[in-house]
């Protein structure tokens, strides 16, 4: 079937990263969800959007013309442990299609069988956890997040079996790549380095093309890598964004984010927060992902070091060590100003007038994290308390005092540090006037624009798979999928979604991996 312009660069430039696997017959192929905004990117043809070879298309019965399925040969570091060998177990590249925009985007099944690389799994994935990729990662797209997309999710027929039988199906996954640090570490650690430089000047090909055919280009690479990671996870910390699985299997070259396992928006604002069951030790807790980051991205240098090094004496590799050092450290300062940009856009303290002065930023930074102290004290909603402040900024401050007052530890003295820190924060909204009126009206519709109102949220999003994978019926999903899909503005229909989880559920919520 002629659906998708496929030009497949990695299968045909880099033999020895792969194996060639062909999709498991699904049994019943169903089609669960298409994603027209995307698949109109794409120019997906339109047998493929509906009825039966879609479903079979999109469950791997039928492969389209031009694809040519691969498993993708990937190393990782998972939970700190090295695993010199982890690959695709559960999904394929199907090939590379250029985009409307001119683009090259993966496009790769998940959960489409067995590969070389599946150890012990079954190569398969439940509905569930697939749609609830979708309701997940539409949501961080829908907030400005770059991350993979899902295109599809078809059902196969066929149950998988994990504490009971569920359910299996297929999520088709569109990324700007699927290279990941890991993918570099896989062949850093063989001492492969003529396949680590293929892969590298592969990855630079495609994300970084203005430093093909220079001699930094490693260095550069390194650097462009820091760079698009400190942007990231300063979006997914303001947002209150737990990824929860930030092996280096799982953090991309492209700066997108991938791998919706265990992740979950924080509600009650607490920065230990973790969701996954696996992650006894709070490694991925919400308040550890810049430094786990920055780990990371260590990892990315130590493979690329070989190459940055322009020969293979102590002298050589000392010196590249140090030029590594100096990119790493960077990380701290592109991370830290991230974080606050996007801290001083939630306080509303940006102006479209005037820049904001650097000397400020101690006192910016101080600002805002005596605000999330007080958040944290009092157990307020992350997500909704910032709302609220929005609602200060026209006058009303009784919705944050009653969200304050909503945590379990919230108390008169609560409110008392409240009313001194918007003294506070009044005083420094002062400073930054811009002239332009009407000031507050035009602040608060600012801050809307980046607090939102609707994230997925986790009690919404488990009612909604339950009915999908248990009953078969997806209007929950498509409602929630709808509400994620507009974060920003109120209507009354959607308030069910705004809503935080009753605090029996939050107390006792877990999220899992491999599902
Ligand atoms: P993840 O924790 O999802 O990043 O997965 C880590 C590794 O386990 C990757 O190599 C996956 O391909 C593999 N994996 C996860 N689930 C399965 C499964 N059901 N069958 C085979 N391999 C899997
Ligand atoms: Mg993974």
């Amino acid at each position: 079937m002629n659906v998708l312009a496929f030009d497949n660069s990695y299968a045909r430039e880099l033999p020895g990263a792969f194996a060639e696997v062909r999709p498991a017959p699904p049994p019943a192929p169903a089609l669960v969800f298409l994603n027209r905004a995307l698949a109109d990117e794409l120019g997906l043809g339109e047998q493929a959007r509906q009825g039966p070879r879609a479903a079979a298309l999109w469950a791997g019965a039928l492969l389209p013309d031009g694809a040519q399925p691969i498993a993708q040969a990937y190393a990782g570091h998972q939970f700190g442990g090295f695993s010199p060998q982890l690959g695709d177990g559960r999904a394929l590249l199907l090939g590379e299609v250029v985009d409307r925009l001119g683009r090259r985007r993966d496009i790769a099944f998940k959960g489409s069988g067995t590969t070389p690389f599946s150890r012990n799994g079954d190569g398969k994935a439940a509905l569930g956890p697939m749609l609830r990729e979708v309701l997940v990662s539409e949501s961080l797209f829908a907030l400005g997040v770059p991350t993979t997309r899902a295109l599809a999710v078809a059902a196969t027929g066929e149950p998988v079996v994990r504490e009971r039988a569920l359910p299996g199906a297929v999520l088709t996954r569109v990324a700007s790549s699927h290279l990941r640090v890991g993918t570099l570490q896989y062949f850093a650690a063989r001492r492969d380095h003529s396949m680590l430089r293929r892969v590298a000047d592969y990855a630079i090909a495609r994300h970084d093309p203005d430093l093909a055919g220079r001699e930094d280009r490693y260095a550069g690479l390194l650097g462009r890598v820091v760079a698009r990671q400190a942007h990231l996870i300063a979006q997914w910390m303001n947002l209150g964004f737990i990824h929860g699985v930030m092996n280096t299997d799982n953090m991309t070259l492209s700066g997108e984010t991938i791998d919706y396992g265990p992740c979950a928006f924080m509600d009650r604002f607490d920065p230990e927060t973790v969701f996954s069951s696996i992650d006894r030790h709070g490694r991925y807790a919400w308040s550890n992902q810049p430094r786990i980051a920055q780990w990371n991205l260590a990892r990315l240098a130590e493979a690329l070091l070989p190459l940055m090094a322009q020969g293979t004496g102590d002298r050589e590799l000392a010196q590249a060590a140090e030029q590594a050092n100096a990119i790493l450290r960077s990380y701290d300062e592109q991370y830290g100003a991230a974080w606050l940009t996007g801290q001083r856009a939630k306080l509303g303290l940006t102006t479209g007038a005037h820049g904001i002065d650097p000397a400020k930023d101690q006192v910016d930074a101080v600002l805002a994290a005596d605000w999330l102290a007080l958040l944290h004290r009092a157990g307020a909603d992350y997500t909704r308390a910032w709302r609220r402040l929005a609602d200060c900024m026209e006058g009303d401050v009784n919705p944050l005092r009653a969200e304050l007052l909503s945590g379990n530890e919230g108390s008169g003295d609560t409110l008392a540090a409240l009313d001194a820190w918007l003294a506070r924060w009044r005083a420094r909204l002062r400073e930054t006037v811009s002239g332009a009126a009407p000031e507050p009206a035009r602040r608060a519709a600012a801050m809307r624009q980046v607090n939102p109102w609707i994230i997925a949220r986790n009690h919404r999003v488990e009612e909604a798979l339950q009915a999908a994978s248990d009953g078969g019926d997806l209007s929950l999903f498509e409602r929630l999928l709808a509400a994620v899909r507009s974060p920003w503005d109120e209507t009354p229909e959607r308030a069910p979604f705004a809503e935080p989880a009753p605090p029996a559920f939050a107390a006792v919520y877990r999220t899992f991996c491999g599902t």
